[in-house]
């Protein structure tokens, strides 16, 4: 980020409210000013997906305000957890047809980054001493607060994409149409104005936003390769790619995703016949049950309570966050359960102990859930409930995963395993296809003979390998569909995500099985059957096919977003 030397935005130009100046604990928040005002409203939706998708509830929630004069665009107040947007700064949102929702996440995104990070004091002070001798002695904090508007332009976009919007391209074009629609901010400035040389204009700020949004764009796909990393069970790969997001941007479903990896890692680690039962932070159970059966006196054990407890600490910190945050209650329960039953496998006392924490989490989680009407939360609690009856002997794990059947698919499979019927009995599956699956007439075999990616784009992820990554798209003329690189060895440790972009439409555009972007679940189901895995994501799920290299992301209302074919070679341990 220190390269990206410059960025300026609206912001910034904040003026130090002395009366607003607070030492005090965050400020309790206040209500909104009466929604009568539809463009409050709109804007108002958006920013509270926002504040959600962000989840930290360590600060206050901060609240947005409306402002009929035209003087700052949109700002955040230092000192208060209130942000500003001026109708003005709206309008040129709007201006934005069929992205006008996208550009108010832009705007919105930007100042909430910097009020989470408590930017703005250094600016401000910098600010009070204008036009005075002190005024030339803290240029210092100048770098700051170019440093703080990178971080909010890169993070800031970062945040908008969790949250559902896509402003990438959206950030050039904005700062344009807002300097026109603001004629008193500078677009360049006269030789002789060196007083005031350090405020950007809008050149400046143009040349930084596009430096800012190829990190960005980089940050989201590597944020991607993580998520299908996860779907193809390459979980050091993975995190050590959540980990380079995790040096600039932290979230509860960050580390509640670092948490889950790790649980999963330890699951497969020790495998069947000690791991029975699904749990319900890995919602797949058919992968569980091909697990291969453990060595005896196995490094593999240590390895997994290493897992375990890492996770436990990245499930704290994810609370820590947002102490009503349940899939991260859940999962904190799972994880001590599978202590109990991995860690302390000699040790009666503390397996009790680990169990009686599991089983608080697991009770803490159910009523919470039922308190808020989360079913599926409701029945993964149940579902835990019932394996850690199970494997204590205390309580009636039938009839905990009996009620937790009507509210998720593990209950059931669990019902099975516990009354010794084959769960897979249900499974469909389909025979390894004839021909390979392709987009857009690119065979991922050829690709993986002799792998490269496009100019610039590959660089070290540091970890434990420091294993490389980089896309490819322009090399190979793809225009509806790129190509993510992870590659350790090129003959021995890889994966080529090939990824298809929402435009790829079109009569050709579709999967053997006559699959389209858009496509319903049941639809993918009809067509290629009971799927091997299936992950959770914040914001969709992935659902895998390793027999058809294939695998489908699903949005929220569960439809296809996109899909990638993969060829992947992984070795044989963790
Ligand atoms: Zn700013």
């Amino acid at each position: 980020m220190k390269t990206l030397s410059q960025i300026f935005q609206t912001s910034l130009l904040v003026l130090f409210v002395l009366a607003s100046y607070q030492f005090t604990d965050p400020v309790q928040p206040e209500l909104s000013d009466p929604v009568e005002n539809a463009d409050l409203k709109r804007a108002q939706t958006i920013f509270n997906k926002l504040i959600d998708a962000r989840g930290d509830k360590s600060k206050a929630r901060p609240v947005l305000k409306w402002e009929d004069e035209k003087s700052r665009g949109a700002y955040f107040l230092p000192g208060t957890n209130q942000i500003y947007l001026e109708a003005s700064a709206y309008k040129v949102c709007m201006s934005f047809e069929g992205r006008e929702d996208e550009a108010l996440a832009y705007i919105l995104a930007h100042e909430l980054i910097h009020y989470y990070k408590g930017h703005g004091w250094e600016a401000a002070f910098a600010r009070e001493f204008e036009g005075s001798e002190m005024a030339e002695q803290v240029d210092e904090s100048t770098r700051d607060e170019k440093q703080q508007e990178t971080e909010s332009d890169l993070l800031g976009g970062f945040l908008a994409y969790t949250a559902g919007y896509n402003t990438l391209g959206i950030a050039e074009d904005f700062l344009k149409r807002l300097y026109n629609a603001y004629p008193k901010w500078p677009k360049e400035w006269a030789r002789s104005d060196t007083k005031i040389r350090r405020y950007p204009t809008l050149s400046e700020r143009i040349e930084i936003a596009k430096n800012t949004q190829a990190e960005l764009e980089d940050l989201i796909k590597i944020f991607e390769t993580a998520n299908w990393m996860v779907a193809l069970e390459r979980y050091e790969v993975a995190l050590d790619l959540y980990n380079h997001i995790l040096l600039k941007y932290n979230s509860r479903e960050l580390f509640n995703n670092q948490g889950v990896i790790q649980c999963m890692a330890a699951i497969e680690l020790v495998g069947k016949p000690l791991i029975k039962y699904g749990y319900p932070l890995e919602l797949d159970a058919e992968g569980r049950i091909q697990f291969s059966t453990r060595g005896s006196n196995d490094p593999k054990i240590l390895k997994a309570e290493q897992l375990l407890k890492d996770a436990i600490k990245n499930f704290k910190d994810a609370l820590q966050l947002d102490p009503d945050y349940l899939p991260g209650l859940l999962n904190l329960g799972c994880t001590y359960a599978l202590r109990g039953l991995i860690d302390a496998e000699e040790d009666e006392e503390l397996k009790g102990l680990y169990y009686d924490y599991a089983s608080v989490y697991a009770g803490d989680t159910k009523w919470r859930a039922v308190r808020k009407n989360k079913t599926k939360l409701q029945g993964d609690a149940l579902t835990l409930l019932g394996i850690i009856a199970a494997e204590t002997g205390k309580g009636d794990a039938a009839a905990y995963f009996s009620q937790a059947k009507s509210l998720n698919s593990l209950g059931a499979v669990n019902l099975k395993i516990y009354q010794d019927e084959d769960p897979s009995s249900a499974i469909q599956k389909l025979p390894k296809p004839d021909f390979p699956e392709k987009i857009e007439d690119l065979t991922l075999t050829t690709f993986a003979r002799s792998p490269f990616a496009d100019e610039g784009t590959m660089r070290t992820i540091e970890g434990k390998n420091n294993r490389k990554w980089g896309y490819n798209f322009k090399n190979k003329k793809l225009e509806h569909s790129i190509i993510l690189i992870d590659l350790l060895n090129t003959r021995t440790d890889y994966t080529y995500l090939h990824i298809t972009q929402p435009s790829y439409t079109g009569e050709k555009a579709k999967t053997n099985k006559n699959i389209r972007l858009g496509a319903s679940r049941q639809e993918i189901l009809d067509a290629y059957k009971s799927p091997d895995r299936e992950v959770q994501l914040p914001n969709g799920y992935l659902i895998s096919y390793p027999n058809h290299n294939i695998v489908f992301w699903l949005n929220e209302k569960q439809q296809l977003e996109k899909w990638c074919v993969y060829r992947m070679k992984k070795p044989r341990s963790f």
